[in-house]
């Protein structure tokens, strides 16, 4: 195996080797463009070492060799005194994980080629500012010293000059901050720092490979879903140098605005300044425009790369460069994150410009992006008291209390608070803040500050560089002009889609998405009509080439009209035990207290009516479409008073002598229905099969309706469903006595009615037994909640908040199984009662109801085994849609 490609040798398509930030360095060496040599070493040497401790044997070699060729390349050796070749050691996975792992620059410099370096570029301040940032990230990322204390050293010298900003620290400050910085790495770190350029290097390779697993690497690879065993190739690029004087510099930039996808001159440009301290925000940027003035011959160089990179990427990407006196060079260019909304907005706009086909435009947009697109947003409306302006980086609308560190964000948040986190700049260690907060606000930092970059990433309100709003962590507070304060938990609210912040709790409308699939079109800012525009466009194209169709998980006619309107083409579950909640509990019980036939007979009767009437409207509201009716599920504990609160009622009424018969005839029962495990007990098909007359009871009500519906020249479509069948023997006696009930009806209205008898799939069993049920049955639907219960053998209710958050850290699934389907396990089942089923019943038709027919990856694998439908809640609707979209496409 090969584990070292030049860049060269390697391309955009070789993600998984070589990496994104490798892969793209190739590719852009292969366009022609300025990158300054170098090679990457693969993700399999890192998954090698990480698997075995030790960096695989032919490593050494193959990077001997890359390293020779490099240096002949260059005409210098790495380190070498008088002239020396200094690398960059870049850590590049494949999915790109912004400031989680490490990245040392400057490697070479010792305490002689910093000499042969000074003299080379006739710049002693460079070369020792070189030597001390080396020092300091070496000593940080592959020695583990305390940042801090290099920090803290570099204030110091500062202070001592007093000066401000490090470009005012002249060479033999640096030098001596140099002494310091070896100082500290002796002390803490125990050992010199390596003056052997090789040593530093392989150093550094290792430590590259070892930060793929540092907590903060993991905690950013579960919140993305990024697997845990694809390793990070290694990047060995030769220095080119932002920091030798005002003619140099380096920036990042997008071909277009990652939050509304407009084209433009976007991006940050800081001169007389390395890599590093664009992205730390560590002194304030200019915008990227400003560079025409600064240098106009590398601006447009740039400009014209900046195009060529989007017409061969067709599509938004985002770029590092640095301008080494006058000379432009590349160094990291990938397929850039944007908003949601400007996900939409460029695919449409790169149809548009005939770069892509829509077909390509649906795979550039995704479900998750279009449900963050349909959250409310804040009254543009309302009387708001507003703090100050920053920079819309990642839109959404959030309110909560101000805190100003971490650990407060995660501490109030676990107590239920909302909170915005508010810093002057955040930094990865601020991961777990950001994520248990409702929104970011920073006062520093740009586009792509690394708070706008991650909070970009998990879908996050984020409002950043807000300049005027002083940042206080030390005291807790904020000031906005005009003095106004804001402490520790005062509420304020931010719009990510217009950086504004407010003072106190900003009431929220719809998004104008929302309103756009409610039908009523909006019409406010334009913005919002090229966004409402995108989504249509895409979202026409997602139904023309769907084959799945969706439903919805609807009970009431209110639900079902907003889920047609959201485009559901049928109900797939109506749960019918609200039909017997509020008042109707008293009938309820009256049916569980029964000890004679009459009496349940007589309290069916009354239930009967009020059970039409709500299939009536239902029917109505879905007319033309099917609607599938579960009978009753839930355990009939469920309908009766707590055993507990019973229990101390009765035995105080007893106390005082004065029982109530009612109450002692319901504990009893309670007490009888009182099942260890609910879950597994009495409830579905079995309540059907021992409680007489239930089932019959709700098959006529839905008979009668459909009755009462043709009748007034509807067209309903009703399915009746058995829930948790796990024989066909339960399915053919409740299918019997239904078939009885429709037929009394049919004669009772003189009303020709066909209604479908089906069954959920949700045990393992039934699921097992496919064949044999589908005789029976004239559709399935996969009940996914109950078969992830019965199959992993899960508590719902219960493993979420005990054992999951353990599990997800294990890494024992990336995902909860009932968020997202669990295809080798729950998946396989179905896919085999797909198959088994239809061989009996070639016209069975088959559906999906349960959370995972709204979730995105689960959509695509229920296309994949060939369902009918799926059916979800209606607000996912449009997701399911657009994914259905997606997989067909
Ligand atoms: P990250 O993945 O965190 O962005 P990078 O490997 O891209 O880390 O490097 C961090 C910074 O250092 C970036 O700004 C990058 O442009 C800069 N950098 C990396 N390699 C070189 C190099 N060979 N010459 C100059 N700057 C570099
Ligand atoms: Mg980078
Ligand atoms: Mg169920």
């Amino acid at each position: 195996m090969k584990f070292v490609y030049d860049f060269t040798e390697g391309n955009r398509d070789l993600k998984d080797l070589l990496g994104g930030k490798g892969a793209n360095l190739a590719e852009m060496t292969n366009l022609g463009l300025p990158v300054p040599p170098g090679f990457t070493i693969t993700t399999e040497a890192c998954k090698t070492y990480l698997d075995s401790g030790e960096e695989p044997t032919e490593l050494r070699d193959e990077v001997s060799a890359h390293l020779d060729a490099l240096e002949q390349k260059m005409g210098k050796r790495l380190g070498q005194a008088d002239d020396p070749l200094l690398v960059s050691v870049r850590s590049g996975a494949k999915f790109s994980m912004p400031g989680m792992m490490d990245t040392v620059l400057n490697i070479g410099l010792s305490d002689k080629s910093v000499t042969g370096l000074a003299k080379q570029s006739g710049d002693d301040r460079f070369a020792w500012d070189s030597y001390r940032r080396l020092i300091q990230m070496f000593g940080k990322t592959v020695l583990g010293v305390d940042g801090d204390l290099f920090e803290e050293a570099l204030e110091k010298a500062k202070e001592a000059k007093k000066v401000t900003i490090d470009t005012d620290l002249e060479a033999a400050d640096l030098k001596k901050l140099v002494t310091k910085f070896k100082k500290i790495v002796k002390t803490e770190a125990g050992r010199d720092f390596p003056q052997d350029p090789r040593e530093q290097m392989d150093l550094a390779i290792r430590s590259v490979f070892e930060s793929w697993n540092t907590d903060r690497a993991k905690l950013y690879r579960r919140q993305e879903r990024i697997p845990h065993d694809l390793g990070t190739a290694v990047n060995i690029c030769s220095m080119v140098f932002g920091n030798l004087g005002p003619d140099s510099g380096t920036g990042v930039a997008f071909t277009r605005d990652p939050a509304s996808g407009h084209q433009g001159v976007y991006g940050d440009y800081l001169q007389n300044a390395q890599g590093e301290d664009v992205v730390a925000g560590i002194r304030n940027t200019v915008p990227l425009a400003d560079l025409e003035q600064i240098d106009k011959k590398s601006y447009d160089q740039l400009m014209q790369i900046m195009e060529t990179l989007e017409t061969h990427y067709k599509d938004l990407c985002d770029i590092e460069f640095t301008i080494e006196r006058g000379q432009l060079w590349m160094l990291q260019t990938r397929v850039g994150k944007r908003t949601a909304g400007a996900a939409f907005r460029i695919a449409t706009q790169l149809v548009d410009q005939g770069l892509i086909d829509e077909a390509e435009a649906l795979q550039r947009v995704n479900g998750a992006q279009l449900a963050q697109l349909m959250f409310p947003r804040f009254d543009a409306d309302s009387k708001v008291q507003q703090l100050g302006r920053g920079i819309a980086a990642s839109p959404g609308a959030a309110v909560g209390k101000a805190v100003f560190d971490s650990y407060t964000a995660i501490k109030w948040s676990r107590s239920g608070e909302k909170v915005i986190l508010i810093r002057r700049e955040t930094n990865p260690d601020d991961l777990d803040g950001m994520i248990a907060a409702e929104g970011i606000l920073t006062s520093r930092g740009g586009k792509t500050s690394h708070a706008a970059v991650v909070a970009r990433g998990m879908g996050k309100t984020c409002v950043c560089g807000a300049e005027e709003l002083e940042v206080d962590t030390k005291r807790r507070r904020l000031t906005a002009p005009g003095g106004i304060v804001v402490e520790e938990g005062d509420v304020v609210s931010i719009d990510g889609s217009t950086g504004k912040v407010y003072l106190g709790e900003v009431p929220v409308v719809p998004s104008p998405v929302v309103e756009y699939f409610e039908g009523r079109m909006h019409a406010g800012a334009d913005d919002a009509d090229e966004l409402v525009a995108a989504v249509h466009r895409i979202m026409a194209y997602a139904d023309r080439v769907r084959r799945l169709r969706v439903r919805a998980n609807a009970d009431n006619a209110e639900d079902a009209l907003r889920a047609r309107r959201f485009g559901a083409q049928g109900i797939g579950l109506c749960r019918t035990e609200h039909m017997f909640l509020g008042e109707r509990r008293e009938m309820v019980e009256r049916l569980i207290l029964a000890d004679a036939d009459e009496e349940r007979e007589d309290a069916l009767k009354e239930l009967l009516p009020l059970q039409k009437r709500d299939f009536v409207e239902l029917f109505e509201a879905m007319d033309g479409l099917p609607v599938t009716v579960r009978l009753l599920d839930p355990p009939l504990h469920e309908f009766l008073p707590d055993i507990t609160e019973l229990s101390v009622r009765v035995a105080l009424a007893e106390s005082r002598k004065d029982s109530n018969e009612n109450d002692l005839r319901l504990l009893q029962a309670v007490h009888r229905l009182h099942e260890q495990n609910p879950m597994l007990g009495l409830r579905g098909v079995r309540l059907g099969l021992v409680i007489p007359g239930l089932f019959t009871m709700q098959v006529r009500a839905i008979a009668e309706a459909a009755a009462e519906r043709k009748n007034a020249k509807g067209d309903p479509r009703a399915e009746i469903m058995i829930p948790l069948v796990g024989t066909v023997q339960e399915l053919e006696i409740v299918r019997e006595e239904a078939e009885q009930v429709i037929a009394e009806v049919i004669e009772s209205t003189g009303v020709d009615l066909k209604l479908a008898l089906g069954t959920m799939i949700e045990l393992p069993r039934a699921a097992l037994t496919a064949d044999q049920i589908a005789e029976a049955a004239e559709f399935f639907s996969f009940g996914t909640n109950d078969l992830t219960q019965t199959v992993w053998g899960f508590s719902r209710d219960d493993v979420e908040a005990s054992f999951f958050t353990a599990y997800l850290e294990k890494g024992i699934f990336g995902v909860s199984p009932f968020e997202t389907i669990d295809k080798d396990g729950v998946g396989k089942l179905v896919k085999d009662a797909v198959k088994a089923g239809r061989e009996t019943r070639p016209d069975l038709k088959l559906g999906v109801c349960g959370e995972h027919g709204g979730d995105p990856e689960s959509v695509h694998f229920f296309h994949e085994v060939g369902l009918d439908y799926v059916s979800c809640s209606p607000f996912r609707i449009p997701v399911a849609r657009l994914e259905a979209g997606r997989a067909a496409s």
